[in-house]
């Protein structure tokens, strides 16, 4: 445990290190006046350091760039009132009856209130955890009470509580060790930067850190002398860096409503460990990114599992992974038009069998594909080589990350920009050249070495619906200046890893066979649903006991709007597919939703 924490610690220094040479060569060349001011507002400050010592401090909005989903709802950043109290020294003498009207309407009591007031020496926030929400009418009955000292004052809470906290978006946390080492030149120069301040531990808080921090809190302030009494004629105020084109807001491509209903559906059904992606049919936009067990950073556990973003994170995909192996034969031209094969329940030569005891019998390659037939995809797979498997699965964009990125350094990135650092790649085989009948063959279903995200799975989705044309999966559209006009944007494109892309017969092949799964094979289930759909279902063995499922497709058939891919993570081996019910609900959530 120790050793890991080390080497990510190591990680951590060195790349915020080179984040920090970068930035030194940025600040040299300010590439627009917005960027430059930032400068400025660190000259008009340093006067401010030496009446600092005479004033106690806290923060009610920590300055960082907030995030807001497609259409411009804020994701982070909720601002409510909150009570705060000076120091005042006539504050713990407040009269019985003052006292008892505070109480009664901060649902307390007296004997608490007094115990509260007195306590304090500085200027503090009501807290339960974070600091106190008040309604509306708590609000206006407490100003109505005009108790100099004690105040309703607006507090932005990051993390907004009515919502669950998204994997996609990470969280902050104080690490002062790597802050100091990461952000050395700043914290020496620029108001607002401490190595106390919270930073990105995860998500994009963390792969846009630089640029979320903005110049610093806004601070509730107050002057203090020895007595702590007021000093005449300073007293309380706000302080807020003065600088009309911060914080940075982050314009993702995320639609907060359904992902918020598909959160809520996910923990109805308990749905205890798994991921659910649903991208923008025609450009691979992620619309919305779940990952489960749910994310508390209260409770976070040391080796990070918990912080585990299993959307992008690689398994086993099984069967779903029969669109690889169709897609290398159909690109190859193995299979003759109007083709039988057989299934009689067993594959002899590696020992493999189908699922379906007794076999399918005669199959067409579209009824082989439908019904999930293990034993005729083994038999495709001695008509492939590697090479034709592994250039199908890149095509389909089975092995790169496909998250959206720049390698090059472009302004205001002070280094090549992944956004989902956390993504993994895929893997097909350990060696990418291997002639074993038995390897070829399991690989065909999925099973071996086979690794695939649920991203990927979505996406290979999409690159199907754009008939070969693969895009790399955005999740911010723009960041912007406090004013709405952007900073940077970043442009959906098409994916530059891929060698060669699909035939659109291809394409249009396997699109029909996803129809068939859903009309007359494995995803009858989701015949259900609101609109039609087509997909794929798939089942990974991982031992005895477990299992994962997963089921991937698009929807509505005739007009396809959304690519989704469902994974069920340690199921049941005996438990019907819980995928292809959560895939079918989550497309009628999509269905339901306003635009
Ligand atoms: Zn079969």
């Amino acid at each position: 445990m120790h050793k890991r924490a080390l080497i990510v610690a190591i990680t951590f220094t060195l790349l915020m290190t080179i984040y920090t040479v970068r930035l030194m060569l940025l600040q040299l060349s300010p590439t627009s006046v917005r960027v430059a001011s930032y400068k400025d507002y660190k000259e008009v400050n340093w006067r401010r350091s030496a009446v600092d010592q005479r004033f106690k401090s806290i923060i009610v909005d920590d300055g960082r760039g907030q995030f807001l989903d497609a259409s411009g709802i804020p994701i982070t950043g909720e601002v409510y009132d909150t009570l705060a109290v000076f120091p005042m020294r006539h504050i713990t003498q407040l009269p019985e009856m003052t006292i008892h009207r505070l109480a009664t309407i901060l649902n307390s009591s007296s004997a608490e209130i007094k115990e509260l007031l007195k306590q304090q020496q500085a200027v503090f926030l009501m807290h339960n955890e974070q600091p106190i929400k008040l309604s509306a009418q708590q609000a206006q009955a407490i100003k109505q009470l005009k108790i100099d000292g004690i105040e309703v004052v607006d507090y932005k809470n990051r993390y907004p509580s009515d919502f669950d906290l998204k994997h996609f978006i990470g969280f902050t946390s104080e690490h002062p060790e790597w802050a100091e080492v990461a952000y050395e030149k700043e914290i020496k120069e620029l108001e607002g930067w401490d190595q106390n301040a919270q930073i990105g531990a995860i998500g994009l808080e963390k792969s846009l850190d630089r640029l979320l921090h903005g110049l610093g809190p806004t601070r509730l302030r107050y002057s203090v002398d020895g007595r702590s009494s007021e000093l005449n004629g300073i007293g309380k105020r706000l302080q807020q860096p003065n600088n009309p084109y911060y914080p940075l807001s982050v314009l993702t491509t995320i639609d907060l409503q359904l992902q918020n209903e598909i959160e809520q559906y996910a923990e109805s059904i308990q749905l205890k460990e798994g991921a659910i992606v649903v991208l923008d049919a025609s450009n691979g936009d992620i619309k919305a990114m779940v990952s489960l067990p749910k994310l508390f950073p209260r409770q976070l556990t040391s080796d990070g599992e918990q912080w585990r973003n299993h959307a992008i994170t690689a398994y086993a995909p099984g069967s779903i992974y029969k669109i690889v192996t169709a897609a290398a034969a159909l690109e190859h031209g193995l299979i003759s038009p109007n083709e039988t094969f057989e299934c009689n329940g067993e594959y002899g030569h590696y020992g493999l069998s189908c699922w379906k005891k007794g076999g399918h019998g005669l199959l067409t390659m579209e009824e082989a594909f439908a019904q999930s037939c293990n034993v005729v995809f083994a038999q495709l797979s001695e008509r492939l080589s590697a090479e034709q498997l592994f250039n199908a699965a890149e095509a389909l964009g089975a092995i790169h990350k496909v998250g959206w990125h720049n390698d090059q350094i472009s302004a205001p990135f002070t280094s090549p920009l992944r956004l989902l650092q956390e993504e993994e790649m895929g893997r097909i085989f350990v060696d990418n050249k291997t002639k074993d009948g038995g390897i070829l063959a399991q690989t065909s279903i999925g099973q071996r070495d086979v690794r695939i995200t649920p991203l990927q799975a979505a996406n290979m989705v999409v690159t199907l619906l754009n008939y070969g044309k693969q895009y790399e999966t955005r999740l911010v559209q723009s960041i912007q200046y406090a004013d709405g006009v952007p900073l940077v944007t970043f442009p959906a494109h098409p994916s530059h890893e891929n060698s060669y892309s699909l035939h659109i017969a291809t394409a249009e092949k396997i699109l029909k066979y996803m129809k068939s799964v859903v009309q007359i094979g494995t995803g009858m289930k989701a015949q259900r649903g609101t609109w039609s759909l087509a997909g794929k279902s798939g089942t990974a063995q991982t031992n005895t006991l477990a299992n994962h499922q997963w089921f991937i497709g698009y929807g509505p058939v005739e007009k396809p709007k959304y690519a989704v891919s469902v994974l069920a993570l340690h199921q049941s081996p005996n438990s019907s597919n819980l995928a292809t019910t959560v895939f079918t609900e989550v497309m009628n959530i999509a269905a339901r939703m306003p635009n």
